[in-house]
């Protein structure tokens, strides 16, 4: 259980330092210092006005996405990589420092113990956690108890960072942050400016919002993004059946977007997923129905979830696929508070 903290206690909590802020801080290089390694400032500038924030970042692209970019040429591009390069190690590391990349990675806790233990210990950084499952089975209420955990300190197993929130369903409720908020001990107002909220519309506009991260994640620690949900915008903007094959184009490079994030900025991500008919499912299942997106979602999804209502206000999630965790169950409950330990 979440021991709720003391006013003056809370009033500490909002983003309070860590104390081995510094070693994070290595994780992601800022791009500015390609400047002091002979790359010119206007060059720079036009890497940061395409999204790319880090050195990281730049190494996530291609030499083609980068000579895509106005004003880059390829010579360049070729100067800029070698710079960056010589900045951050991206060849082969030794074992033990993969395990030590490895415990820069934050656990968040779901506000539920029993979920928590389901997933290894909460939501994790630096990977990519999709919800789905019928309607009014907890996706959306997860990720508004995600908003707020995420805000507390690490030693309150949190990610003591910001959060970043794309809605495209407009089911964003800021009024529902402030009682979860009161339940951890936090100040709601507080908790409330630590959250960069925007409603997409189409699913370019849910790609742009995405783009427009790296400047403000380069900057301030974020510990957590939502998208929610990752696939609807895609489902009403590709209607026509000739359409899916480009849909399926648009959606991976959106995903493979959201695991650059992740990964840049060690960042926890949320998405939400619908489900579909399958009608393929079996005859003994009465009402079979599977994630939407196909292999495409399968593929970029580090841990899925698959979330059904129980009896009540109680919720059940099962493992669906994640790498090293057991194909579990978990019974949590949605309550005013958040989504909390389930209630007998
Ligand atoms: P959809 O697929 O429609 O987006 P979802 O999985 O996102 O569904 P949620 O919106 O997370 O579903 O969950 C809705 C459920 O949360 C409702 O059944 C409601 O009972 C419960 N709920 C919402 N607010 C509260 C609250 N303040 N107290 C208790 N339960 C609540
Ligand atoms: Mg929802």
């Amino acid at each position: 259980m979440i021991a709720t903290l003391k006013a003056e206690e809370a009033s500490q909590l909002q983003l309070v330092e860590r104390e081995d802020i510094d070693d994070e801080e290595d994780l992601f290089e800022s791009i500015d210092k390609l400047i002091s390694a002979g790359i010119n400032a206007g060059d720079v500038k036009k890497l940061q006005d395409a999204g790319i924030y880090t050195c990281n970042g730049l190494m996530m692209h291609t030499k083609k996405n980068l000579t895509g970019i106005k004003g880059l040429s390829e010579a360049k591009v070729d100067k800029i990589c070698e710079a960056a390069e010589k900045i951050v190690n991206f060849g082969y590391i030794t074992g033990s420092d993969a395990l030590l990349r490895r415990k820069s990675v934050i656990r968040i806790t779901t506000g539920s113990q029993s979920l928590d233990e389901l997933l290894g210990g909460g939501i994790e950084t630096s990977a990519i956690t999709e919800a789905f499952g019928e309607f009014r089975s907890g996706k959306t209420q997860l990720a508004h108890t995600l908003c707020v955990s995420t805000q507390l300190p690490t030693n309150m197993r949190g990610g003591n960072g910001k959060v970043a929130y794309i809605d495209t369903e407009g089911t964003f409720r800021p009024d529902r942050i402030i009682p979860i908020a009161e339940r951890f001990g936090m100040d709601p107002a507080a908790v409330l400016d630590n959250i960069v909220y925007a409603r997409a519309y189409t699913y370019e506009h849910q790609y742009n919002l995405l783009l427009g991260l790296a400047a403000k994640m380069s900057g301030e620690q974020f510990r957590l993004l939502i998208v929610d949900s990752v696939i609807a915008l895609f489902r009403v903007d590709f209607t026509g059946r000739g359409e899916l094959a480009e849909r399926q184009q648009k959606l991976a490079q959106m995903l493979s977007r959201l695991t650059k994030i992740a990964e840049e900025f060690n960042v926890a991500v949320y998405m939400t997923n619908q489900v579909i008919a399958d009608p393929g499912g079996g005859v003994f299942i009465s009402d079979p129905k599977k994630p939407a997106g196909g292999h495409v979602l399968a593929h970029a999804a580090t841990i899925r979830l698959m979330f059904r209502k129980g009896k009540g206000e109680q919720r059940v999630c099962k493992v669906f696929d994640a790498p090293n965790l057991p194909e579990a169950e978990a019974v949590f409950q949605i309550t005013p508070g958040g989504i909390a330990d389930a209630k007998d």
